[in-house]
């Protein structure tokens, strides 16, 4: 049972990567802390700042050759697909949203709920960058809590625009995680993996018909399967103004999306982490995201 409902969140300054003239927003993640951390809604809260991972727990998921070519920066045949920069400091941005993750994880076990404000890499394969995406913190924090005992089975559910491919060919043959991707069909990446529900949408795909299929997925899973911890990858590049998305979702309809997952399951543990955000002004990416704090701490 949870113990309670106020989440704890996870943050770290070292999540900051600069990147210069880049799509992907990420100020977002200093904003989005200051944002909580002011407003007195979320006073009660506990904020908490991860250590970084270590290499070992990256290796519970990624190679030891694909680790070695981030470290060393060594743009290998693995790092191909990658549409980052290489530089040391953002591949330990990288280890660091893999702590920040993990110790999501440990706290949602703790306490019920949890949300790092950063996260949600589900590009990133065992042995290959791809996107936006070096390490695949989710998996991690997953392979690390089942190899510490800590759990026996997980649910991924990724609801991010693209589809969560690395996590899906990550967990394709290992019935300890379940991986349910509901995204939209004609965007990135253009092969897609296969998950153990997948649900793809049509471009342009409304509120109504977006919950109605979400409601129906999170029961086909409710018959299936029993997991320990639930991970919730809440992508906020659904949203009809996004750069990268091309589905019409509403504010309004992201919230209600938030609010299912937040009572999904109830008496399972649940880690959030932010995913993708890319619409035509910064600030409503921060505001979405916002938004999925509220939902998380029951504030909607
Ligand atoms: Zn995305």
């Amino acid at each position: 049972m949870k113990k309670q409902l106020l989440p704890v969140f996870v943050y770290s300054e070292n999540y900051n990567l600069d990147m210069g003239p880049h799509v992907f927003p990420a100020i977002k993640f200093g904003v989005l802390h200051e944002r909580l951390r002011s407003d007195r809604r979320f006073r009660k809260h506990d904020f908490v700042e991860p250590v970084k991972a270590t290499r070992s727990e990256v290796e519970n998921v990624h190679s030891s050759d694909y680790v070695s070519d981030l470290l060393e920066l060594k743009h290998s045949s693995r790092l191909l697909r990658s549409e980052l920069p290489l530089t040391s400091e953002i591949v330990e941005a990288f280890f660091w949203a893999c702590g920040g993750t993990l110790l999501a994880a440990r706290e949602a076990l703790r306490v019920g709920r949890a949300m790092n404000l950063g996260g949600g890499f589900h590009h990133a394969f065992r042995n290959q960058a791809e996107g936006f995406c070096y390490l695949n913190d989710v998996a991690v924090a997953i392979r690390t809590l089942i190899r510490e005992d800590r759990i026996a089975r997980a649910l991924i559910i990724d609801l991010d625009v693209h589809q969560g491919n690395g996590t899906a060919r990550i967990f394709r043959f290992d019935r300890r995680c379940y991986t349910f991707s509901m995204h939209e069909e004609n965007n990135y990446p253009q092969k897609k993996e296969r998950s153990n529900l997948d649900v793809p949408l049509p471009t342009a795909i409304t509120d109504e018909e977006y919950l109605r299929l979400l409601e129906q997925s999170l029961e086909k899973i409710a018959q299936s399967y029993e997991p320990d911890l639930i991970f919730y990858l809440a992508g906020v590049d659904v949203y009809r103004l996004d750069r990268l998305g091309g589905l019409s979702l509403s504010r309004e309809g992201i919230a209600q999306r938030d609010k299912m997952v937040a009572r999904f399951m109830p008496e399972v543990p649940l880690v959030t982490v932010l995913a993708g955000g890319y619409a035509v002004n910064d600030m409503d990416t921060v505001d979405l995201h916002l938004q999925t704090c509220e939902a998380m701490a029951d504030l909607l």
